[in-house]
């Protein structure tokens, strides 16, 4: 063992690093290992992030001006490193998928358009000043411990890594190791017999997207029809135009990643093809692998914690992450630190990590049941989904909790209104109310997830889970 810290952590994106300032702001000794080195940041876009979780993190929201946010954390140009971009969205147009019209324009659209290499260059700075160690070109292999037991037995002691350059391998021991690996889960992974909270995301809590960032011709915008939108749906997943300046447009899209999937790459060119004013230099861009999935059954075991996309700390209708680590990292950090105050970093000193994040009012429980109602909806032909938002069944008011992270019912208003509106199609409204229903069922059992680690109450609880998701796949 060369090296014993308090708490060492795998990754350093946003989960990883938020985690690591807050154990250092409460005097924790922390340690990041970073695969890649200081200067490549992540990918070199902006992504839409929520408002809330940013707040939480310690970021001052900017105000709204007649030409957009203002504030100092806004950027004047394309070219200005800062965190923000100025565009506000504030009408988000939801189109239907075959975009045969349009449902109205009050999608309540609560993210901010991010700098990602800003973003994690400024929560690195944030943990370095409050103390946190990062070390940059280290992979992290594997865990130390009793990695192989059921999740009641499992006892974490560390990690082991090895420098990027020499690969020369070494032990890292720590009260609490952490892994922020991303969608890969590198060491949650690795607890072989801890079926909980081992399982890996497969292909299908996956979407493959693209998206590039260029200029317009301003002498041509006015021609093209450059409003923001989301195609809601379209292809298995949706596709977007977003204004970020008055001459820089943002043109992406994201699919679900299963057999016989479009590219969303040609999907973004033909948009860009039917919009002249595009030009064809990409300013920043590229694609990548998003999780949609839900999240393992538990984040915990003794001496171990999983958080931000490593946890499924994201929202599976958007696959919008970066708040979910946030918040996530943030909740670690807490339970962490008390749980190294009192002395407890076994499984039920880290409970409350759990309890936390998937009972209420925690983001788990919505993210679960969004999981659920993605997966029975997520096959509805381009048709189907048009024939929902032309009779206002998938209304702005439908779609803006799902946009945004949160799971709502609707109420029996709304209910009937659904019935009336979509009585030509019966066996759509029931797939519809079946995803609703299931929905429910989901949210309220992650609303009793157990306060306290207790084995067999978890096991029940875990049985009574795996059904449910049994039936979501048989609804699908
Ligand atoms: C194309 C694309 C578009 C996206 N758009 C959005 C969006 O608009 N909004 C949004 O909120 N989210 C978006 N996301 C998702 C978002 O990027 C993730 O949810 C978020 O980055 C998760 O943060 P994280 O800290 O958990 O993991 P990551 O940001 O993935 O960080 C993990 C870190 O761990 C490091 N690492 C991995 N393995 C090891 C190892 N073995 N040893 C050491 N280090 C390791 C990696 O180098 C990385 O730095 C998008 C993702 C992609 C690919």
């Amino acid at each position: 063992m060369v090296d014993r810290y308090q708490v060492v952590v795998a990754g350093g994106g946003p989960g990883g690093t938020v985690l690591a300032r807050d154990l250092a702001r409460a005097g924790v000794g922390v340690v990041v290992f970073e695969n890649g080195d200081e200067t490549e940041a992540c990918h070199n876009w902006s992504d839409a992030v929520e408002k809330n979780a940013l707040e939480a993190a310690g970021f001052d929201l900017p105000t709204m001006g007649p030409d957009g946010y203002e504030g100092p954390l806004v950027k004047k140009d394309e070219l200005d490193a800062n965190l923000f971009e100025p565009h506000v969205m504030k009408q988000l147009q939801i189109r239907a998928p075959d975009l045969s019209g349009r449902t109205r324009n009050d999608v309540d659209f609560r993210y901010i358009t991010t700098d990602r290499v800003v973003l994690n260059r400024l929560l690195r700075q944030q943990a370095v000043d409050a103390g946190a160690r990062i070390v940059y070109g280290h992979r992290v292999d594997g865990l130390l411990g009793n990695t192989g037991a059921a999740l009641g037995d499992v006892v974490v002691e560390g990690m082991r890594v090895t420098e990027g350059q020499s690969e020369q391998t070494f032990d890292v021991g720590a009260d609490v190791t952490v892994d922020a690996t991303g969608y890969r889960a590198a060491l949650r992974t690795g607890l072989q017999g801890a079926s909980p909270i081992n399982r890996p995301f497969s292909k299908g809590d996956l979407a493959v997207v693209h998206r590039t960032v260029r200029r317009l011709d301003m002498d041509r915008a006015d021609e093209d029809d450059l409003t923001d939108h989301y195609r809601y749906g379209a292809y298995r997943g949706y596709f977007w135009t977003h204004r970020h300046h008055a001459d820089v447009i943002d043109v992406g899209g994201g699919v679900k990643d299963a057999p016989g999937r479009v590219d969303p790459r040609a999907i973004v060119e033909e948009m860009i093809r039917q919009r002249p004013s595009i030009r064809a230099e990409t300013l920043r861009g590229g694609g990548g692998t998003v999780l949609v999935g839900r999240s393992p059954y538990s984040l915990a075991a003794s001496g171990f914690l999983a958080v931000g996309d490593a946890a499924g700390q994201v929202i599976p209708t958007t696959g919008c992450g970066v708040g979910g680590a946030l918040v996530g990292g943030m909740l670690a950090a807490r339970t962490i630190a008390n749980a190294l105050e009192a002395g407890n970093t076994h499984i039920d000193g880290l409970w409350p990590y759990n309890r936390m994040w998937f009972g209420g009012p925690g983001r788990g429980r919505h993210f679960a049941a969004l999981a659920a109602l993605k997966e029975i909806l997520q096959d509805l032909s381009h048709g189907e989904l048009a024939f929902l938002m032309r009779k206002d069944i998938l209304s702005g008011e439908m779609l803006t909790p799902s946009i945004n992270g949160l799971f709502e019912t609707p109420d029996l208003k709304a209910t009937l209104m659904t019935l009336i509106r979509g009585i030509s199609r019966p066996g759509l409204l029931l797939k519809l109310n079946r995803a609703t229903t299931m929905g429910r069922k989901i949210f309220c059992h992650y609303s009793q997830y157990p306060e306290k680690w207790d084995p067999q109450a978890f096991r029940r609880w875990v049985r009574k889970a795996d059904k449910l998701f049994a039936r979501v796949v048989s609804e699908a």
